[in-house]
């Protein structure tokens, strides 16, 4: 721990974020067992065609969907591992997060230097002019009552469309700010990435699988320009062989063990 502690002083850390760190937050990881894709088919429920072709033909379906996960998020929130980063943010040895997450939970833990690179759910933005905006938990919490409330077709949509809302400056209808399978990683969280990852004199990987591209390159990327990699997860990882330091924790047991080092 005394070699981790003494790279993390020197300043210039990168944490690099999977669904292990949300998983102690009470968010299931998508993969896996007991994963969401057990229970709902991802090329249907985690793609653009697919979520289409249930919002016109199986409403109901996309209606349970969409209560069961935002569910999921709106009773959990960030944990100790969560409030860690911020803490190293603000006493200046973090220079930014990039995480795969999409349970905004960095930035209701208080991090403000943060690059989402699988989206966030909470945000819907325009297709036409690239505006965006980020709805508050109460609205998504309105929308879940509605929608349990909803029993026909014509009310389900019609409460999804009033949720998701247009454009204030081009009026076209708003998108999810989740990036689904097929679609590619938003360019200005892939250009802030870059941007935290050339400075970087240290990789954080916490609780990333290494499973998903192109996101799973970042620590690599990084190590070939001269960071360090620091790999915390309670499971092997394809990350353990690019690691300097390796850490089975998870990572509110390793954030705990840290500040009692520190
Ligand atoms: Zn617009």
């Amino acid at each position: 721990m005394r070699e981790i502690v003494t790279l993390i002083k020197k300043g210039q850390v990168v944490a690099f974020c999977g669904a292990g760190l949300s998983v102690e937050s009470g968010i299931p990881a998508c993969r896996g067992t007991g994963g969401l894709w057990e229970k709902y088919n991802p090329e249907l429920y985690a793609t653009i065609e697919g979520l289409t072709s249930l919002f016109i033909f199986q409403p109901h379906k996309l209606r349970d969907f969409i209560i069961d996960c935002y569910g999921v998020f709106l009773k959990a929130e960030p944990n100790h591992g969560h409030f860690a980063l911020k803490d190293l943010e603000e006493k200046g040895y973090l220079s930014g997060i990039i995480t795969q997450n999409i349970d905004d939970f960095h930035f209701q833990a208080g991090s403000k230097k943060v690059s989402e690179v699988h989206g966030n759910a909470y945000k819907f933005r325009c297709s036409k002019c690239g505006f965006f905006l980020k709805k508050k938990k109460e609205e998504v919490e309105d929308l879940l009552k509605d929608l349990q409330a909803a029993k026909k077709r014509k009310q389900i949509l019609k409460n999804i469309l009033h949720f998701m809302g247009r454009c204030p400056r081009c009026n076209q209808r708003l998108e999810s700010g989740i990036v689904f399978f097929g679609q590619s990683l938003p360019q200005e969280e892939i250009e802030k990435s870059y941007h935290f990852l050339d400075r970087a004199k240290t990789v954080l990987c916490v609780g990333a699988s290494g499973e998903v591209y192109p996101a799973a390159s970042f620590p690599l990327y990084a190590k070939e320009r001269g960071a360090k990699v620091i790999n915390i997860n309670p499971q092997e990882s394809s990350f353990d062989a690019i690691s300097d330091f390796v850490s089975r924790k998870t990572a509110v047991d390793f954030f705990k063990n840290l500040l009692l080092s520190f």
